[in-house]
């Protein structure tokens, strides 16, 4: 089948490098330039594992990348993957989709029958149906349910492990009232939903767009939770992994995202968790749960420079930071708390050193005036402390690199570093 799909970012380019995998043609849109340019050449725009493999097999064969609309014509369904950020208030921004639609709308008043439009970006419930489709159907002429098709079909892969949970989903679901998108659906996802064990949710557009949000706000609080208790178990001196790890047992609990510490970022769960709080509150409904697991959230990064306060009196010296990604695997710094952390240091007089293997280039926006360096050991080498705000493996290897600090004074938010002799470890929740 002949797909399309608007915005080549995280998710837009791994959902088209895979559906080419899957035997598609595909055509990718974005307003970037470097990015086109970056597929059709055959490589990864962003860093992903597993995607520079894919572009180098299909890009710029069965994966094209353009920065024409018109090249969708081509196309029998189109997915709109672009940002939906968070305004100052916290609620969602929908007006890069909305323009992206009109766009789209525009281009389709050429094309002479069918088109289906999905919904691929977290977008509050009603979003497709009240914003989007009238949009499409002004600006292309065609006729909602006769000629132009919406559907919302929500993204649930993650940053670091993107091709991997694109290509093994749990779970896809199919949101629309249109029988034509949900079979063209069917059909584009039928190859990877017959090799996997995935169940494929069919229901209404509002349902797919809440189950979307109602997984990242239950994910996000299930951090905030072994968070919370986390933090309560430092208090006691009891070891919060040992407690987790038990806990997990419980099938009704599980063992995943039990892993306290500093807390999520990303592009989601912190824009989402927000997006659906405020969206909660204009309804007249307080969600006092995801209050609560968001301000958790937002105190974890304070928690770790008090304890780093408790060590040593940090105004004037440097601080090794090592890990600026929002997780490993991935270059994306959006929300990640080593920003909060540095912000933190910045206002404690510090000399910020960090480190990251991929993600420094991208935090330099943020912090354009801290050094970066290019080995952890450089970070480290006349540190008085060091911080670590991302758990990348090459972390847990580190030993005699310590040796070069000024001070040996370790605190740890990802529970990577190893307690040893002469460090003096201190580790956030444990
Ligand atoms: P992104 O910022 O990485 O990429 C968006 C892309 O859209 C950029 O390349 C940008 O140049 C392009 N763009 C902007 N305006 C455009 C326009 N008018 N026409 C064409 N291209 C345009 O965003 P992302 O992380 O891929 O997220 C996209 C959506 O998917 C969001 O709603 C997000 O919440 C959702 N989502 C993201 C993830 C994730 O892990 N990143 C996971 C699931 C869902």
């Amino acid at each position: 089948m002949k797909l399309s799909v608007i915005g080549s970012g995280y998710v837009g380019t791994t959902i088209a490098a895979c559906f080419a995998e899957l035997g598609h043609d595909a055509v990718n849109v974005d307003i970037d330039e470097a990015v086109v340019n970056s597929i059709n050449d055959g490589r990864a725009p962003i860093h992903e594992p597993g995607l520079e493999a894919l572009l180098e097999k299909h890009g710029g064969k069965s994966l094209t990348a353009t920065t024409d609309y018109d090249d969708l014509l081509e196309t029998d369904i189109t997915f709109l993957a672009l940002p939906t950020p968070s305004k100052e208030d916290g609620s969602i921004d929908t007006s890069i989709i909305e323009a992206a639609a009109e766009t789209l709308g525009d281009t389709l008043r050429e094309k002479a029958g069918d088109h289906v439009a999905v919904t691929k970006s977290t977008v509050i419930p009603t979003t497709t149906t009240e914003t989007l489709a009238p949009i499409l159907a002004d600006t292309s002429g065609k006729q909602l349910g006769e000629d132009l098709h919406v559907a919302m079909n929500p993204e649930f892969l993650r940053e670091g492990t993107a091709v991997e949970d694109f290509q093994n989903p749990d779970k896809v679901v199919f949101g629309s009232d249109s029988e034509t998108a949900i079979n063209t659906l069917q059909e584009i996802f039928e190859p990877l939903t017959k090799a996997s064990n995935a169940t494929v949710v069919e229901t209404g557009v509002e349902e797919a767009e809440m189950i979307k949000y109602a997984n990242n706000a239950f994910l996000a609080s299930k951090v905030s939770l072994i968070n919370d208790i986390g933090n309560i178990c430092k208090e006691f001196g009891v070891d919060a992994y040992e407690v987790a790890d038990a806990i997990g047992l419980d099938n009704r609990i599980g063992e995943r995202f039990l892993r306290s510490g500093l807390g999520w970022g990303g592009s989601c769960f912190g824009k989402d968790t927000n997006a659906i709080i405020h969206a909660a509150k204009e309804t007249g409904y307080e969600p006092a749960m995801l209050d609560a697991a968001v301000a958790v959230n937002d105190r974890q990064p304070e928690r770790l420079l008090s304890l780093l306060d408790d060590h040593i009196d940090v105004e004037s010296e440097r601080v090794a930071v090592l890990g600026l990604a929002f997780k490993p695997g991935t270059d994306d710094v959006r929300d990640s708390r080593a920003i909060p952390v540095i912000n933190g240091l910045q206002e404690r007089g510090v000399n910020v050193a960090a480190y990251d293997p991929v993600a420094a280039e991208n935090m330099r926006t943020h912090f354009p005036d801290i050094e970066y360096t290019d080995a952890p050991q450089d970070a480290l080498a006349g540190a008085s402390a060091c911080v670590v705000c991302t758990d990348w493996d090459e972390f847990a290897v580190l030993d005699e690199e310590f040796d070069a600090m000024e001070t040996r004074v370790v605190v740890d938010g990802r529970r990577i570093i190893e307690r040893r002799d002469g460090l003096t470890y201190e580790g956030l929740t444990w």
